[in-house]
């Protein structure tokens, strides 16, 4: 991959034709050239932290979100957990949970398409890399989304940063890191400063030598329907849009 630094931003989860119009609009005007969205959404909240109508779409949000990206001439970055869905995004998501799922693997495989591979967050660089394997005919990229440990300062798992240096010298996929799905719950309960956080971060993972990032945004985060206390707002993304662009790659 050449030299540069991707950043690939969206909602956690499809919702609807409008909200998918305004932010690939948004990204569009960002000079931005992927768009993400979940329509398959691995839905891991009990119902404590859950909002009640909390969904995805299916079907019928993969089609939005294709047909929208296609008019802004975005690509498209989805997850599914299934390889049956007759429209598929440019670039497929391997959830975190999936990541082992070999037989979800062999049929991506056999499909061939762009893949990103998200690490499971409690597998080693050395089982990521396994799982890679079995995707010989795909164009892969990996992602670091956060790892399960005895300490996460609050958070709901930590960014795992050493795994990304150390990716980077060992093996060739490029290497992406999710700066959003990280924070968790905890902000919610203890009034995180988001942007901070979210910040630091995707700096960090410039800094570092990473590939690009995947992050949240939404039109209103505490109304989003999965995840709502990781998104930036339209105005917090382009305020890290300007600083990420003042670390050279
Ligand atoms: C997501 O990207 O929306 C997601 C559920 O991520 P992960 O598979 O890393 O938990
Ligand atoms: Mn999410």
């Amino acid at each position: 991959m050449a030299k540069t630094f991707q950043v690939i931003a969206g909602p956690c989860a499809v919702e609807s034709r409008e909200q998918i119009k305004e932010i690939a609009g948004f990204l569009k005007s960002c000079g931005m050239n992927w768009i993400k969205g979940g329509s398959w959404k691995p839905l891991t909240w009990g119902p404590k932290y859950r909002k009640p109508y909390q969904k995805y779409l299916g079907q019928e949000g993969m089609d939005i979100l294709w047909d929208i990206a296609g008019r802004y001439k975005l690509k498209t970055l989805s997850e599914l957990h299934r390889i049956d869905p007759c429209i598929r995004p440019d670039r497929i998501q391997v959830g975190a949970r999936n990541m082992q799922n070999f037989s979800l693997l062999d049929n991506l495989n056999h499909l061939g398409q762009p893949l990103l591979l998200k690490r499971h967050f409690g597998c080693s660089l050395e089982e990521l890399y396994a799982s890679t394997t079995y995707l010989t005919n795909c164009d892969v990229w990996v992602c670091e989304r956060g790892v399960v440990v005895p300490h996460t300062h609050g958070y709901r798992y930590l960014l795992d940063y050493q795994a990304v240096i150390e990716w980077k010298m060992k093996y060739d996929h490029p290497i992406f890191m999710d700066v959003s799905h990280w924070i968790g719950v905890s902000w919610a309960e203890q009034g995180k400063d988001v942007l901070h956080v979210v910040r630091k971060a995707a700096k960090a993972a410039k800094v570092i030598g990473a590939d690009g990032i995947l992050v949240d945004i939404h039109l209103r985060p505490k109304d989003a329907w999965v995840d709502p206390w990781q998104a930036l707002t339209f105005e917090e993304f382009q305020r890290l849009l300007e600083e990420l662009e003042k670390i050279p790659c």
